[in-house]
């Protein structure tokens, strides 16, 4: 059973949306069968409870008829509304921060993910037992009901939380570094990187297995991969990419697990191309383009970054008359960027998307003059070891250095060398 956001008063559209986003985020968890869902509107959210006698009544009943055992209340509770609830419905309650922790804790997949959903989970408990500090004697276990990370057993006092949030820093610095060594060790393959990034279920990964040709999870689930997936690709040209799958963006992610979901994404800060999966086909195209590109711009890539792609994809659940509409309607709205129209379903499209990521990397050399001081000697050692050196003079202060390179090469360098 799923309550939307109940005391946001928007537009009945906007409230059908959000609560269908949150229905497709429920069914991704494992085990779970959405047997209801619905809108309610609060004149005034009480704060014991969150819905006033009428509801609790009227929900009460309905929860015993259908054997209801668990219900999602798709916005904020405070720890002493979800415990209320709890007794006077009889049923498991979480709220949309605990459903996102849930959906995280099913999906870590690298000691990384799991380690920083645990992290998040523990924060999100701390500061639930502020507030609630004199209902400490019936401390949750939150994530106990579908198991995962958080599962282990949970202590009861802050200090206990305290000491395990700064172990669990202590060995999420530890796996950074190791990940730190891969990736430097893969920078070394001096292939350019492309990354998937886009709303949940718009088709990332059955974009990214079409052109990798590798079935990796391609489920009808949000969420269906938390952790970069990597693979090799060769472009029709010859030349070889490194693509990665990413973990899907939703709209009003609760800041606490922000570095959870960061800690996914950092491919995509370093990719040379980002290709932007977007659903065509549903109503709130506008909307789920934005919360990706406001998530990008936090990650700092700019909205109108070259390094954009859109990608719009699903075309083929267009109607027959539809598309010429829709696509020029949107064309307007996006013209500055180049995209592509593709159905990861029938493949439609794909010849051009490889076409534009060609053009995109085969982009002309040109010829620069750069200094680099003796102190920057990484600078130095990363051009030569990446043969873009044409002639290197040596001077007092450093080297004058004659560089042929691509803009994309260009760019791996200011990222890579700072
Ligand atoms: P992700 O969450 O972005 O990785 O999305 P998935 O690749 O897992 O796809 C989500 C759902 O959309 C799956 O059920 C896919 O089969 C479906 N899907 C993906 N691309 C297309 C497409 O081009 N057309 C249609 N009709 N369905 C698609
Ligand atoms: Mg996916």
């Amino acid at each position: 059973m799923i309550v939307s956001r109940a005391n946001l008063c928007g537009k009945p559209s906007k409230l059908e949306d959000s609560l269908s986003e949150a229905v497709q985020l429920v069914e991704s968890l494992p085990l779970v069968l959405v047997k209801n869902s619905s809108v309610v509107r609060l004149r005034k959210p009480c704060p014991g409870r969150l819905f006033g006698k009428g509801n609790l009544d009227f929900f009460r009943k309905m929860f015993l008829k259908e054997k209801i055992t668990l219900v999602i209340v798709d916005g904020n509770l405070t720890a002493i509304q979800q415990r209320n609830l709890e007794r006077e419905w009889n049923v498991k309650v979480l709220d949309r921060t605990g459903l996102i922790l849930e959906i995280f804790g099913s999906r870590a997949m690298s000691r990384e993910g799991v380690l920083q959903v645990e992290l998040a989970h523990l924060n999100y408990q701390k500061s639930r037992l502020v507030r609630s500090w004199t209902h400490l004697e019936r401390q949750r276990g939150g994530m106990g009901f579908l198991g995962g990370p958080g599962e282990t057993q949970i202590e009861s006092d802050k200090r206990a939380i305290n000491a395990r949030i700064s172990q669990i820093k202590q060995s999420i610095n530890k796996v950074v570094k190791t990940r730190a060594l891969h990736r430097s060790a893969r920078k070394k393959i001096p292939y350019p990187t492309i990354a998937l990034v886009g709303y949940t279920n718009s088709g990332k990964s059955s974009v990214f297995n079409r052109l990798t040709g590798e079935s990796t999870l391609a489920k009808n689930m949000l969420f269906a991969t938390l952790d970069p997936k990597m693979k090799a690709l060769k472009l029709p040209s010859g030349e070889k990419l490194i693509l990665s799958d990413t973990v899907g963006f939703i709209s009003d992610l609760p800041t606490l697990l922000v570095a959870a979901f960061k800690a996914t994404l950092e491919e995509v800060t370093s990719a040379d191309l980002i290709l932007h999966i977007r659903d065509i086909s549903i109503n709130n195209f506008e909307n789920q383009g934005a919360a990706v590109e406001s998530v990008l711009e936090s990650l700092g890539v700019e909205k109108n970054s070259k390094r954009i792609i859109e990608v719009w994809n699903k075309i083929d659940k267009l109607k027959s008359s539809e598309p010429v509409d829709i696509v020029s309607l949107k064309k307007n709205d996006y013209s500055k960027q180049s995209k592509a129209l593709i159905s990861a379903k029938t493949g439609t499209g794909f010849e051009s998307l490889l076409q534009i990521i060609g053009k995109f990397f085969s982009d002309e050399k040109k010829e620069e003059l750069i200094f680099v001081p003796f102190d920057k000697n990484k600078s130095r050692s990363w051009l030569l070891s990446n043969n873009l050196v044409i002639q290197e003079k040596i001077g007092l202060k450093g080297s004058e250095m004659w560089v042929s390179w691509t803009k994309s090469q260009k760019r791996k360098f200011e990222s890579q060398t700072g």
